[in-house]
């Protein structure tokens, strides 16, 4: 079997099982999902989810968090990893949103990219999630998953996610999503449940890869 018709069994085999799969952060607009992408940073959704109820009713657009007192933001989202980065990065995402895109979060993946703390992966995570727009995100659950089924062999996140591409074509957001819950609750970083795991005949190595 080639890599690409390995792929292309997994591809039919996660879209089966994850056919409505989708994030697991908390949001209501394209807005609040930006926001909560980018605290999902090196944290998890869960806490996430904790903190944006609260960020979300005070600051409930763009222009409004663009006149946050960086203090308050802070305290909002401080049980957050990194919170003084994140909460500079958030009043400044939002000001640029303002200014350059009328208060409206673009929908464009350069245009995304343009915002402070908004890398390719968070780009493609809302692109994908909001639009299902065919971008792959990879995540260190999708690294990690990709490369115990032997899809890809990068050492980064960004090859990986070019890997990933090339063999899948389409349906990458659906793919990355479902990677993401296969790797969170199944193929977990300690103790993946191999017994149990429906495509261990195509896993090559269940050692926790990780980016570089
Ligand atoms: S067999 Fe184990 S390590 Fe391999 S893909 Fe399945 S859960 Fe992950």
């Amino acid at each position: 079997m080639t890599l690409t018709q390995k792929a292309q069994i997994l591809k039919t085999l996660f879209l089966q099982k994850y056919a409505d799969a989708k994030s697991e952060l908390h949001y209501t607009n394209i807005y609040e999902l930006l926001i909560a992408v980018m605290l999902s940073a090196q944290c998890t959704d869960k806490r996430v989810n904790i903190v944006t109820p609260a960020l979300f009713a005070k600051y409930p657009n763009a222009l409004a968090l663009s006149k946050a007192d960086i203090n308050d933001v802070k305290n909002l989202i401080k049980s957050v990893s990194f919170f003084n980065n994140k909460a500079k990065n958030l009043i400044e995402m939002a000001k640029a949103v303002v200014q350059k895109f009328g208060g409206e979060i673009p929908t464009n993946q350069k245009d995304l990219m343009s915002l402070k703390g908004v890398g390719q992966k968070s780009a493609n995570v809302v692109l994908g999630e909001f639009l299902k727009q065919n971008y792959m995100a990879v995540d260190t659950h999708v690294f990690r998953v990709s490369h115990r089924l032997g899809l890809s062999d990068s050492k980064s996140a960004l090859q990986t996610e070019s890997d990933l591409e090339g063999l899948f074509k389409s349906d990458l957001n659906a793919l990355h999503q479902a990677f993401v819950l296969f790797g969170r609750y199944e193929c977990k970083a300690v103790n993946p449940q191999c017994v149990t795991c429906f495509v261990k005949e195509y896993c090559v190595d269940s050692k926790n890869f990780k980016p570089k």
